[in-house]
């Protein structure tokens, strides 16, 4: 049976012409950290190319000793968290491998959708996995592809890989195949992850979000755009090359400004933060809230900034319902004999005196298993909550996404076999009511041709191996 590839969720950064540049590297990563909090790696270039990655965050991972080893006018980085199994330090990128091209690295943000096909195919070749990761089918492709340079054995590459991209490579030749240095970044055909580029001065950096230009003092040049590889070798100047493919539109993650981007960064052009207002004031118009409301709180952090645009559309106050231990890792020991459920307990914590005696409505900015959503009702209830309705400024979530965010399989997708009436009977809310897509496509301006609602819809753009049944769709 052929597995779905690998769920992980990931950022990428690099600099180009900078003698710091392994360190705003280290600087860019911890403003991604958001993106991956399993792993992190930089590889840094000086004729030679260093690396060092490993196990946690990025503060975790990188003392003094090890940025004073990443040396050179170069560096990329990357950020990682995966699901299953597969959390273990031979997968942390960037992955760094010799090839007919020299030395090659590449940190990888998305999915490819076909890669335990590629992966099968390349071991009947005679390939040998050093990981488990999709990101190294295309550095065995590159080493097979007999191109005169990197540049050309990427796009050949790219022709048998589908599903979503954002890669950044590093070459310690360039694109004569002669020693030298190139930084290469490349968005898939759809456009599915975000890439922006920017500049530093005289130096170029490229990043999954602008947020980590803010912190280093770069300036956003311009979206890398869907199906654009760029090639830098110097300072001055970049190459822009097209993909071969040439879909007639592209197919960016509406989930990034709902819940997984941050809202000080633009991305595909727009600003997290205003579209995910648009979203609170969106759900607003769609699912006003009842009569006798006190106050609308949030479940922090991924909704503040959504329940403000609601609380500003339906003009109620905006209060602070949860306090969010900022502490707390995606893995936690609980007691053996949990004494009581403290997944959710060590994460958030009820503040009593702004929810006693009120009814509010809880905004939320999605509902997966519906789990934490279930933990966070009983927590309000034991608060003395008055009434609870509960509104999602998205729409039901209910297929598996393949494209580079991390969430369980369909089944285990609440939506994916609840109703809504269903959904709000076992989270134990008072009442629930969901964006819609269409209201969705509106607060992020723009339509189906422009958006991946993959997750939303359950159709997908390109073929999928799905986990379950083993089936195309
Ligand atoms: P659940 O209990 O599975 O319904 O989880 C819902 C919560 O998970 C919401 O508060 C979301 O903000 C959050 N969430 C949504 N997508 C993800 C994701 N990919 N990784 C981690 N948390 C997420």
């Amino acid at each position: 049976m052929l597995e779905a590839s690998l769920k992980e969720e990931c950022g990428v950064c690099g600099v180009f012409g900078h003698r710091d540049a392994g360190h705003l590297v280290y600087l860019g990563l911890t403003s991604l950290q958001h993106r991956g909090q399993e792993s992190a790696g930089i590889v840094s270039w000086n004729g030679r190319m260093n690396r060092h990655a490993g196990m946690g965050l990025v503060f975790d991972v990188f003392k003094k000793e090890n940025l004073q080893t990443l040396r050179g006018h170069a560096a990329i980085g990357h950020v990682r968290y995966s699901t299953h199994g597969s959390s273990v330090i031979k997968n942390a990128q960037p992955l760094l491998v010799s090839t007919p091209y020299g030395q090659v690295a590449v940190g990888h943000n998305g999915n490819f959708t076909n890669a335990e096909i590629l992966k099968k195919k390349l071991e009947l070749g005679g390939a040998i996995y050093q990981t488990t990761t999709d990101t190294e089918i295309i550095l065995h492709l590159i080493a097979k592809s007999k191109k005169n340079n990197l540049p050309e054995a990427i796009l050949h590459s790219l022709k048998r890989v589908e599903g979503a991209y954002s890669l950044l490579f590093a070459c310690d030749r360039d694109s004569h195949n002669k020693p030298g240095s190139m930084m290469i970044a490349v968005r898939d055909p759809y456009g599915f992850r975000p890439l922006v580029l920017g500049r530093l001065g005289s130096s170029w950096v490229v990043a999954s979000e602008t947020c980590a230009f803010d912190l280093i003092g770069a300036k956003t040049e311009r979206e890398i755009e869907p199906g654009e590889m760029i090639i830098i070798e110097n300072n001055r100047n970049y190459k822009s090359v097209r993909l071969a493919e040439r879909p007639t539109r592209s197919s960016m993650c509406i989930f990034e400004f709902i819940y997984f981007a941050r809202p000080d960064s633009k991305i595909f052009g727009k600003s997290v933060y205003e579209v995910r207002r648009e979203l609170g004031r969106q759900l607003a118009r769609e699912a006003p809230p009842p009569p006798n409301i006190h106050s609308v709180i949030a479940v922090p952090d991924s909704s503040v900034v959504a329940a403000l645009g609601y609380a500003e559309q339906a003009r109620l106050p905006f209060e602070i319902g949860f306090i969010r231990s900022h502490y707390v890792g995606r893995t936690f020991i609980e007691p053996s004999k949990p004494m009581r459920d403290f997944r959710a307990r060590i994460k958030y914590n009820p503040i009593r005196e702004s929810l006693k005696g009120k009814s509010v409505v809880l905004i939320d900015d999605s509902i997966v298993r519906g789990t934490t959503s279930r933990k966070l009702i009983r927590m309000l209830r034991d608060a003395g909550v008055n009434q609870i309705h509960m509104r999602i400024s998205s729409p039901p979530i209910v297929g598996s996404c393949y494209y580079g965010i991390d969430t369980p399989t369909t089944s285990e997708l609440i939506a994916s076999s609840h109703s809504v009436k269903q959904i709000r009977d076992f989270i134990g809310v008072d009442s629930l009511s969901y964006l819609s897509i269409e209201g969705m496509l509106r607060a992020a301006k723009g339509s189906t041709n422009q958006y991946c609602v993959s997750c939303f819809s359950g159709k997908y753009l390109t073929k999928i191996y799905q986990e379950e049944s083993g089936k195309q769709s």
